[in-house]
């Protein structure tokens, strides 16, 4: 992992505190239809040093996707290359596509103090954590019932009912490994879901290794070797 020092480096990711910090990598998982998606779209729009980490993906684009935004939409052996040539950080075959984080920018970004959200499964969450254990905050999101994730899967509309049966266990698959996760979070309803969500990334934003800025601080209002 990249090493931790402290920089005079103005924080992107918490403009309201004056110390520099490093970013962290917030993690959200949970089965398709627990309202990950919704959660992440309510995060990204509310805290601007919150950036999204967009996925390389094989799988086609839905409706309402825009390439870029929601991913980076690659072929086969575009992904192949890019994972031949280490271009990523995490990378797992899900649900009969690849999906891959890209390294460029998260390295950079995350000494500078930028917070990223990955929308990843347990297999990525698995890898990053081996990676960079103290930058990674696994969160897992888990539906409040299975009648009530199929009907969010099915209320969707954009997928057809052999899909949506493939997704349901895939569910249940995902949900087995729940206890890989530091946070986990019930929705039973989006906005206390979120809530949650939201304080659990303040919290975390706050510990002390991440505050690289803490120990001149600390000198300064001490007395200890900075001048006042
Ligand atoms: P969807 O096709 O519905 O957008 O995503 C399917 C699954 O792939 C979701 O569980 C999502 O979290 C996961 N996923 C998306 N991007 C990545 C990635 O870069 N790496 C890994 N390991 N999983 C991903």
């Amino acid at each position: 992992m990249a090493d931790h020092d402290s920089t005079d480096t103005a924080p992107h990711g918490a403009p309201e505190t004056p110390l520099a910090r490093r970013g962290l990598m917030f993690i959200l998982s949970s089965p398709s239809g627990a309202g990950k998606t919704t959660i992440a779209k309510k995060l990204l729009q509310s805290d601007a040093g919150l950036a999204m980490s967009v996925s390389a993906t094989t799988r086609p684009i839905r409706p309402g996707e825009q390439d870029g935004r929601d991913y980076h939409f690659v072929d086969k052996p575009t992904f192949d290359r890019m994972a031949e040539d280490h271009e990523f950080l995490e990378w797992a075959h899900v649900f009969g596509n690849s999906y891959g984080t890209p390294k460029a920018q998260i390295w950079a970004g995350l000494k500078a103090g930028t917070d990223f959200l990955f929308d990843i499964d347990w297999q990525g969450t698995q890898q990053l954590s081996q990676r960079a254990r103290e930058d990674v905050v696994p969160v897992f999101i888990l539906p409040p019932s299975i009648d009530e994730l199929r009907r969010r899967l099915t209320a969707r509309g954009t997928d057809d009912a052999a899909v949506i049966e493939a997704r349901m266990d895939r569910a249940r698959a995902e949900i087995s490994h729940w206890s890989d996760y530091d946070y986990v979070v019930v929705n039973d309803d989006i906005d206390r879901c979120y809530e949650q969500v939201r304080r659990i990334l303040d919290a975390e934003r706050l510990r002390r290794e991440r505050q690289t800025g803490l120990v001149s601080f600390v000198r300064q209002l001490t007395g200890d070797g900075s001048p006042t």
